[in-house]
């Protein structure tokens, strides 16, 4: 029977831009629930991560508010103009 490692359990994936001016991504050094696919650069990615409300999600948009001059990735439900919470 094996035991659980609270060690282990502990670990969670913190946000990461993936390039300059990229996508945000889950990242974490060591395979976790929330960061499961390694890189070629070292550790495992898991979901995006919206910067407009910074909650994980499956997808991410490349958009540019009308007040910023970047673009920023940002998940539907901020996408969309109804919903958006810019
Ligand atoms: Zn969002």
């Amino acid at each position: 029977m094996f035991e659980t490692n609270p060690d282990i359990v502990r670990i969670s994936a913190e946000p990461i831009s993936m390039w300059n001016g990229g996508p945000t991504r889950r990242w974490a050094a060591v395979r976790c629930p929330e960061a499961t696919m390694p890189t070629e650069y070292g550790g495992y990615v898991g979901n995006y991560v919206c910067q407009g409300c910074m909650e994980p999600t499956v997808g991410v948009y490349r958009v540019k508010r009308m007040s910023e001059v970047a673009r920023i990735w940002v998940c539907a439900a901020c996408r969309s103009p109804g919903k958006a919470k810019l």
